[in-house]
């Protein structure tokens, strides 16, 4: 058990005191979660094989599954990487700071544990200002994966990351909401043509905007035993309850999730919906992720939603599909992990 430290830290004014603290603990190899505008990060110093191991301890995350390494500036991007192809530099100038997380073949001052002994490392710098002066003062790159215990949601609330892992960690930063919510959309800059293998808060097109030939690695949409991003493989936001997708024509829709709430009413249970479908599911307990007029609060939402299944100790939940396009195709992917990718096609 750690002595877990908790500095609450607001983004529009950044205590210097307690930021130095927090630094001074990267610097001295110990694990501080932060935020990010993505989820939250559990982050060690990236340049020590034993910093990072403690990663991996405190999350119980599986060795095979490599860890980001975020950085506030192009210096430390080449400590980070053998070389910066002129395609990840254009995709910099655009999203970075950003939620776009780039692969690129590492240097050999990333330690193996980093990258999970792949020849590749994930690189970011996030557009989050305690993230971008925490790292900025401790003068490293921090590796940092999502601060849930592995398979829980990803955290985006401090009282989230304070469930998850006090005790777990040396030092937690406690401030708002991640202002996305949904973790980074992860790019492979080593394959022709590059290839988005995690979807996330840069889209397709933003992306295609700039190099129109990515792809998206087609196993996204599956789940499969091997998958080019190890991370890819393994469940994820699974809450406790049993979980099941509708998806179809939404007259159906609500015959069916109407039909199987009938069905469980002995239990409890709860529908995953947005707040247009709310008046179609009449005396069921609904969960809403917000309105599809707003992709990218729904995005936001999920985590959030998912962990109170968990919370109200549900045992059956139903979700809505929703359009697998831009921010939707992000939390689609994610939702669907939620449910093990049981679909039901009505
Ligand atoms: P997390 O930090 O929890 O958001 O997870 C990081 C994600 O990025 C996982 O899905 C990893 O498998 C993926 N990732 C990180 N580094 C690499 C890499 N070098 N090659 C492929 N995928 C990676
Ligand atoms: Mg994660």
């Amino acid at each position: 058990m750690n002595d877990t430290q908790i500095l609450h830290i607001n983004e529009t004014c950044i205590d210097e005191a307690l930021l130095t603290q927090a630094a001074e603990a990267i610097t001295q190899n110990k694990t501080v979660i932060l935020p990010t505008e993505t989820v939250y990060g559990l982050g060690a110093n990236a340049l020590n094989s034993e910093a990072v191991n403690k990663i991996f301890i405190a999350k119980g995350r599986p060795q095979d599954n490599p860890l980001i390494v975020h950085i506030s500036n192009m210096n430390m991007l080449e400590k980070c990487v053998k070389e910066i192809p002129e395609k990840a530099l254009s995709l910099m100038h655009v999203f970075w700071p950003g939620p776009l997380t780039l692969i690129l073949e590492k240097s050999n001052l990333i330690p193996s544990n980093v990258s999970a002994g792949l020849n590749t490392v994930g690189v970011r710098m996030p557009d989050h200002p305690i993230a971008l002066r925490l790292i900025e003062r401790a003068n490293t790159p921090i590796a940092a994966p999502s601060a849930n215990r592995s398979g829980r949601p990803s955290p985006t609330t401090a009282q989230h990351v304070i469930s998850d892992m006090q005790g777990r960690v040396d030092v937690i930063i406690a401030a708002d909401h991640s202002r996305i919510g949904l973790e980074s959309t992860v790019l492979d800059m080593t394959q022709k043509p590059p290839m988005i293998l995690r979807p996330g808060g840069v889209t397709l097109s933003q992306l295609q905007s700039v190099i129109p030939e990515i792809i998206i690695d087609p196993q996204i949409h599956q789940s499969v035993d091997s998958p080019r991003s190890p991370g890819m493989k393994y469940t994820h936001y699974a809450p406790q309850a049993e979980m099941l997708m509708v998806r179809g024509e939404h007259a159906e829709v609500i015959k069916k999730i109407t039909h199987l709430m009938d069905e469980h009413k002995h239990i409890k249970t709860a529908i995953i919906c947005a707040d247009e479908h709310l008046q179609d599911y009449q005396g069921q307990h609904c969960l809403s992720l917000g309105s599809l007029a707003n992709p990218a609060f729904m995005a936001s939402q999920l985590f959030t939603v998912l962990r109170q299944c968990d919370e109200l100790n549900l045992d059956y939940v139903i979700t809505e599909a929703f359009v697998e396009e831009e921010m939707g195709l992000a939390l689609m992917n994610r939702l669907k992990k939620a449910v093990g990718y049981k679909i039901l096609d009505v």
